[in-house]
């Protein structure tokens, strides 16, 4: 009978048991550091901030022995669940890692955080709900405030203006464009964007 090198029960493959087996072809830890914004949850991966999950980072990284498949990821920060299915053994194995978590600011969040934006959508009249819950939705919206005439939207991307703007023409609003110099940027002139909805 051959062995287990590791314990000395009975040997299943490569002269390790069943159990000293399986933890051979088991990743032993996850390699993988998670660079994560602490106020939108961007992460940055591949040098740049996206929306790309955890789940999705651990896939595309870990490197499978023996044909091992991911069943499930259970992920609560900074513990992670995995579950392998072995083809080979016709088994699922839980395993718990850790995760590497550094938390910091994206970089359109560091831009509020400093007060910049790009666009101000401000709507006037009697403002529809579907209109505020719109504009509440973009990626982009920073914050509403109130005024006297009405409400004010700040955007944080003027490309993202340009999206909303468009969908609100659609809805055939009525919108006026105005613009301000804000500043000179790298001998580049940086202006901000009104558009004004009357409801
Ligand atoms: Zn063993
Ligand atoms: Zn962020």
């Amino acid at each position: 009978m051959k062995i287990c090198y590791k314990c000395g029960k009975e040997a299943f493959k490569e002269n390790l048991c069943k159990d000293h087996y399986i933890e051979n072809i088991l990743p032993s830890s996850l390699d993988i550091q998670i660079i994560i914004c602490k106020k939108c949850n961007k992460i940055f991966y591949h040098n740049r901030w996206s929306n790309i999950s955890i789940e999705k980072i651990i896939k595309n990284s870990l490197r499978l022995k023996n044909k091992i498949k991911i069943n499930k990821i259970n992920i609560k920060i900074p513990e992670i669940e995995i579950i392998f299915f072995l083809p080979e053994l016709n088994q699922y194995i839980k395993k718990n890692f850790k995760l590497k978590i550094i938390k910091k600011l994206c970089k359109d969040c560091l831009k509020i955080l400093g007060g910049y934006y790009e666009a101000v959508f401000q709507f006037r009249g009697k403002i529809p709900e579907w209109a505020i819950n719109y504009i509440k939705s973009n990626e982009d919206f920073i914050k509403l405030e109130r005024k006297k005439e009405g409400l004010d939207f700040y955007i944080l991307k003027r490309s993202s203006a340009e999206k909303i703007s468009k969908y609100f023409m659609n809805k055939n609003c009525e919108i006026k464009k105005s613009f301000k110099l804000i500043t000179r940027k790298d001998g580049r002139d940086v202006y901000r964007f009104f558009y004004c909805i009357k409801f």
